[in-house]
């Protein structure tokens, strides 16, 4: 088999023919059918940093409820953040917001097919501009995340450590773009993204079974799994907290976080202040909501991208509400928290 662009492009978009993934915001393979680019933006976007699986109820429920960007741009910000809850990296919701008013107010509703244009607008990198591109308008966009690097890097057994590599990656892959004359932009850019997720894992490729195999330098060097060859990470930061469960009846005590910062503008449990050291049992008075009989249940780790927190679980019951009056629904309450908060409310014996 030859090893040129166009002979791999060719033998991976044969592949993809027959093996494309089945997800909610696809067309099939060599479909010409129109598909909607606000369905491919907003797929996109949830796609960063989770799976298809965790994704699709999220792109099913939002799809349902605001099943245009004009109705995602006329939705109200806490509906839209709670709807979100669960995703993770809060600040793509308000970018969410923003983007979808921006279309519905200065494009008339429609996206523009314009990989610039696209970047123009809130929340679009280079990467979810060039997706919507290519995917939504099979525009000759080169389109490279996590799982293309790899099979970039694979291909052609790239020694350039990540991140270093980004741009050769990049390069790289243009080359296959650039020989599309069968115009499939869109179908190329999900074929490489589905030989990465499905064939070209990260652990045990599955290199029997690659349409590109021949072509695939580190197969022929035996060793796929060293590339891509990344640069040592350094250990994130740890962080500390307490996080309170106050409970009133049917309802727990609640706070809108600040618009600014992480998790910005999604409901959670009060805190205290994050820090660099454990946080002793007596200190939960100190920054506890209010004064209760406050006993700990124990802890709750979390990852977020530039530190690892470990939050103390404590809860106390009230016996009224008091002057606070930001309690929610003890039923409701799992779905409509941020992760670190429902994994804490776990802890606490709450669902
Ligand atoms: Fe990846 Fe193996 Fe295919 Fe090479 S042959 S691209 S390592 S699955």
């Amino acid at each position: 088999m030859s090893t040129s662009p166009t002979s791999i492009r060719q033998n991976l978009l044969r592949w993809y023919d027959t093996h494309a993934r089945d997800l909610p915001w696809r067309r099939p393979p060599g479909s010409t059918a129109a598909i909607d680019p606000y369905r491919v933006w907003l797929s996109e976007v949830m796609l960063q940093q989770t799976t298809t699986a965790h994704a699709a109820p999220y792109f099913h429920a939002f799809t349902a409820r605001w099943p245009s960007v004009d109705d995602l741009a006329r939705a109200d910000d806490p509906e839209v953040m709670a709807a979100w809850a669960g995703l993770g990296y809060y600040a793509r919701a308000r970018n969410l917001k923003a983007c979808a008013r921006a279309v519905a107010g200065q494009h008339g509703g429609r996206f523009p097919c314009d990989e610039a244009q696209l970047r123009s607008l809130p929340g679009l990198g280079p990467y979810t501009a060039a997706a919507v591109a290519a995917i939504a308008f099979d525009a000759p966009a080169v389109v490279v995340d996590g799982n293309v690097e790899r099979v970039i890097s694979r291909l052609y057994a790239v020694e350039e450590p990540l991140p270093h590599a980004k741009d050769s990656l990049r390069a790289l892959t243009a080359g296959l773009v650039a020989v599309g004359a069968d115009g499939r932009h869109g179908d190329f850019a999900q074929a490489m993204m589905d030989l990465g997720a499905t064939v070209c894992r990260p652990k045990a490729p599955v290199c029997a079974q690659c349409p590109v195999r021949s072509a695939c330098q580190a197969l022929a060097q035996g060793r796929p799994e060293s590339f891509p060859v990344k640069l040592k990470k350094a250990t994130i930061p740890q962080k500390y907290g307490l996080v309170f469960i106050l409970r009133c009846g049917d309802a727990v005590l609640v706070e809108t976080r600040p618009d600014r910062g992480l998790l910005g503008g999604m409901l959670g449990l009060p805190t205290s202040p994050w820090r660099d050291t454990p946080i002793a049992e007596d200190e939960a008075e100190v920054f506890a909501p209010t004064e209760a009989a406050w006993r700990i249940e124990g802890e709750v780790t979390h990852v977020f991208t530039h530190f690892r927190l470990r939050l103390t679980v404590v809860t106390a019951e009230a016996p009224s509400r008091g002057r606070h009056n930001t309690w929610h629904d003890r039923v409701r309450l799992q779905s409509a928290l941020p992760t670190v908060f429902a994994k804490a409310l776990k802890v606490g014996g709450e669902g």
